[in-house]
């Protein structure tokens, strides 16, 4: 157990690196590991146990290696056709890292540009690269927790995610022989902002934590958010996360069924 807090603290602090690029949202820190990176400093500041939780669903069990290009989380090991109830996306050819890292790609790649709900449609301007099975995790998440919470808390919907890209062919960190990065399998999404149908911005970095509508609702979607994927993290968790979520569905654990919410 302790090895296991070991090994996600440090690959948290490799997680999410790269700045988005989103509207005037301020640029974030840049590939820099944080202050004390491995020691014991760092990982107390992330001292929270992994949860292993009863009701992860079974596609996101996915083995350490099952990396996108060899399909996970409702992906088979053949290019298929994608298939996201409610979403709206173009499918890509498969994408196959280059020779700088041959190690990214994704087997059934999507750009997710919006979905619609119940009473509501979403964007993403970013259009997000992300694969098949990540983009219907998305959209579950989106349609089933999101929307309801925040017609709950603003009465009205959220019509824009503002995002990251998605697909980035890139190692946690970037460093040559750094761990894969879930951005490089398109297997995560950063998201700095959600815009309602009023044109209200609700910025992670403005306003997570406080005690506010806001405030309210982003707290509701990151736990909502702990219960889709393995990977959630959130300003709480350090401070290249200060102005983003960071979602994946990548492995922790020897048995990839640990999640980190932080
Ligand atoms: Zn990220």
């Amino acid at each position: 157990m302790h090895l296991n807090v070991v090994s996600i603290c440090t690959a948290l602090a490799l997680c999410c690196l790269l700045p988005l690029d989103v509207y005037a949202s301020p640029p974030l820190p840049q590939e820099k590991p944080l202050p004390g990176l491995g020691s014991s400093r760092f990982i107390e500041g992330v001292d929270v146990p992994a949860i292993k939780p009863a009701t992860l669903p079974e596609e996101l069990l996915a083995g350490p290696d099952d990396g996108g290009r060899k399909g996970s989380a409702g992906e088979s090991s053949t290019p298929a056709t994608c298939d996201i109830p409610g979403a709206t996306f173009e499918q890509l050819a498969p994408m196959e890292g280059d020779q700088a890292d041959e190690d990214c790609g994704i087997t059934v790649p999507v750009n997710l540009s919006g979905l619609r709900g119940e009473d509501a449609e979403v964007t993403f301007p970013m259009k997000a690269t992300l694969s098949c099975g990540f983009a219907t995790s998305l959209t579950a998440w989106v349609i089933e927790d999101v929307l309801p919470i925040a017609q709950a808390q603003f009465g009205k919907p959220v019509s824009e995610f503002l995002t990251g890209p998605g697909y980035q062919c890139r190692r946690r960190n970037n460093l040559p022989d750094g761990k894969l990065s879930e951005h490089a399998l398109g297997k995560a999404i950063d998201i700095a902002a959600f815009r309602l149908s009023d044109g209200t911005e609700i910025s992670v970095e403005k306003d997570w934590a406080r005690n506010t509508q806001s405030g309210s609702f982003l707290s509701a979607i990151h736990k909502a958010a702990c219960k889709r994927f393995t990977t959630v993290l959130g300003p709480d968790a350090d401070p290249n996360h200060k102005s983003h979520f960071h979602l994946d569905i990548g492995c922790h654990g020897k048995s990839c069924n640990y999640i980190i919410c932080q």
